[in-house]
């Protein structure tokens, strides 16, 4: 049953740092930080999300801090590497300087950009990982039915084979009729994360894979509740965090039962600083299930100015008031 939230919520500090490549339209990223009992937590909404949407991510943030994670089952994760819609060359460097990764998760479908600029990026991350390597791509809900069939056809040779297609196209309708013609498999990440109904996919048969991120669905329980109801593969990934937020994932990916898929979580690269001394990044191609504590030096470091702080306060106001529709 869902609880409203009585207390007040327990939060430390407000961290604002650049990223070195943008993502997601964004060049800086920046979130609160919880302490409580059980430790730290993250609560880092995109500001483009509304108070109700939020609601789950401060619902996450306050289970690291308060109840902490179910016990793991495995002691390290494997990760891939993301590739943005870059250039073939940097495509190739980015992967090189992954930490061993020997699965790529290739941005595609970006606008503005071509076929062929998609092909040269996945024959590029090909050539570097070496034949045994895994590639998938995202295209983030960015093409119609007839243009994913035509893409996946292509770019799936381009790739010399595909392991996934994540979110080819927006809706669940449309991802169950490509999965109907062609051979990659599909995953979904927007139709779960975003969606009034995970389930709709299921019922559906839309996917091969659930991708599933720790904060927009409201934590680490809520997402191996969804996993088990969903019944397919999970893919876990990251929503852009420092390393506290990507703990809650690792313990995400780490309490599953099963887990068949490289997750998604080496994305602390991609920011300048981190909230912790010692971040999250991959050795081998996998993350050491741990939980990084911040320091009072690595918070210093990344403080948000004033003005931040308070717009970050207010908006936990306001998300808190949601709280109780989240279960
Ligand atoms: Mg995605």
């Amino acid at each position: 049953m869902p609880v409203p939230r009585l207390g007040p919520i327990p939060v430390r500090a407000v961290y604002d740092i650049p990223l070195r490549t943008r993502f997601r339209g964004l060049t800086v990223r920046d979130g609160v930080l919880l302490r409580g009992a059980a430790g730290w937590g993250e609560v880092s909404p995109f500001w483009d999300y509304d108070a109700p949407e939020s609601a789950a991510w401060l619902q996450a943030g306050l289970e690291a801090a308060e109840q902490g994670w179910p016990e793991p089952v495995r002691s390290s994760v494997p990760v891939n590497v993301t590739v943005p819609a870059v250039g073939p060359e940097q495509a190739a460097r980015i992967v090189a300087a992954s930490g061993g990764c020997t699965t790529a998760k290739v941005k595609v479908a970006e606008p503005g950009q071509s076929l062929a600029e998609e092909q040269e990026r996945l024959e590029a991350v090909r050539d570097s990982l070496g034949t045994a390597g895994k590639v998938r791509i995202d295209a983030n809900a960015g093409w119609d039915l007839e243009t994913a069939v035509t893409r996946l056809r292509h770019l799936d040779r381009a790739a010399g084979e595909l392991e996934y297609a994540e979110q080819p196209c927006a809706s669940v309708a449309d991802l169950a009729a490509l999965r109907r013609r062609t051979h990659v498999p599909i995953a979904a990440d927007e139709s779960i994360r975003r969606a009034a109904d995970p389930l709709a996919v299921r019922r559906a048969e839309a996917a091969d894979v659930v991708v599933l991120k720790v904060q927009p669905l409201g934590g680490v329980r809520a997402c191996l509740r969804l996993a088990e109801e969903v019944g397919l593969p999970v893919v876990v990934s990251s929503a852009l965090e420092s390393s506290v937020g990507i703990a809650a994932g690792l313990a995400l990916a780490a309490a599953l039962p099963e887990l068949p898929y490289a997750c998604g979580l080496a994305t602390v690269h991609l920011f300048e600083r981190d909230t912790v001394p010692d971040p999250l990044l991959p050795v081998d191609g996998q993350l050491a299930v741990r939980r990084p504590v911040p320091t009072r030096a690595a918070l210093d470091a990344v403080a948000a100015p004033p003005e931040l702080t308070d717009r970050w306060r207010r908006r936990l106001t306001e998300m808190a008031g949601h709280l109780a529709v989240v279960s």
